[in-house]
């Protein structure tokens, strides 16, 4: 296959900390000749593993490219046993735009994998993964949140795999960076994404969602810093104690934990997040505001369990995601 056009500044065998850029050539009306500049840094101290994290798969969640731009900046060397690769906005066009996707293909990142070295910008970042930086990897976390449209309790989630071993690793790292919430997900829709490639090629991967609306709140930063420094001291990687506090695990058997909506209109949530519903509970109803005085759309749980994400803005569509219910282990 042919070599991503991709070339890093920083030598990812270099003992110390690198700060650099990904340089993906990008020729366009403002910049001929241009590249994007995507920055990352590597921390390396002698032998040991490797964790791989990454923020800003989609371009409008805040709390993982706010962790690792900290992160990134204070991290020492000396406390490190093996290497900490940091790449705090992964589809960087979207993050400067702060929008979920591309707004030079409108790649979705999360759906782009295993990408391509000829494709669109978008394919060309998710080969780089997949063909470089994954491979150097042992420990993997990609932050998310729920970006402008959702919210979401702050949770850390692994994936239920085939290979039982590797999704006890995976489930243990989940525990490890000891979200407020955990939950153990099933995709129902796997194709393209980058957790799927990292753990098809067996590494110990786990995700976030820690919040939503298109920004992050100080509680849930909070979240995330002690997170990843847990994962890394959970992976031997980082010197430390780890901060473990409360936790409740939650499940997503199937697909009665979503609920789309069926209308258009104005949302009025009956219950909010992170509290308990029932079987049949009320748990939002949506105006036709076309017209008054006209009967509303009413959404109902279809299983016991805690709110766990809503639809974001106040008008909502058809088709949108207008809930999601787990359940309580
Ligand atoms: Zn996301």
């Amino acid at each position: 296959m042919k070599t991503n056009p991709i070339s890093s500044t920083v030598d990812f065998e270099k003992d110390g900390t690198q700060h650099g850029f990904l340089k993906l050539p990008h020729s366009r009306d403002e910049s001929a000749w241009g590249s994007l500049m995507i920055p990352l840094t590597v921390v390396k101290n002698g032998k040991g593993p490797t964790a791989l994290l990454t923020g800003g798969n989609h371009g409008d969640e805040y709390e993982g490219p706010i962790a690792l731009f900290n992160l990134a900046r204070d991290l020492n060397p000396a406390q490190v046993s093996g290497r900490v690769i940091l790449v705090p906005a992964m589809n960087y066009p979207a993050f400067q735009a702060g929008k979920r996707t591309s707004p030079i293909d409108s790649g979705n990142m999360n759906r782009s994998f295993p990408g391509s070295p000829e494709g669109s910008i978008t394919e060309k970042i998710a080969d780089y993964f997949q063909r470089t930086l994954l491979p150097m990897a042992d420990w993997v976390l990609d932050f998310h949140s729920g970006g402008k449209t959702l919210d979401f309790v702050p949770f850390c989630a692994a994936h239920k795999l085939e290979d039982k071993e590797q999704e006890k690793r995976c489930a243990d790292a989940m525990q490890a960076f000891n979200a407020p919430y955990s939950i153990m997900l099933l995709e129902i829709d796997s194709t393209g994404m980058y957790d799927s490639a990292a753990e098809e090629m067996g590494k110990v991967f786990i995700t976030t969602e820690l919040g939503g609306k298109g920004t992050a709140t100080a509680e849930t930063v909070g979240i995330a810093k002690r997170g990843v420094r847990n994962f890394l001291i959970h992976a031997g990687i980082l010197q430390g104690m780890l901060d473990l506090r409360p936790t409740l695990d939650l499940d997503m058997p199937d697909g009665r934990c979503y609920i789309t909506c069926e209308s258009n209109g104005l949302l009025e949530m009956k219950v909010d997040l992170g509290e308990d519903v029932s079987k049949g509970q009320l748990l939002a109803e949506v105006h036709d505001v076309r017209r008054t005085g006209s009967e509303t759309e009413a959404y109902f749980s279809q299983l016991d369990g805690i709110l766990t994400a809503r639809h974001a803005p106040g008008l909502i569509g058809f088709g949108d995601s207008l809930a999601v219910v787990a359940e309580k282990v």
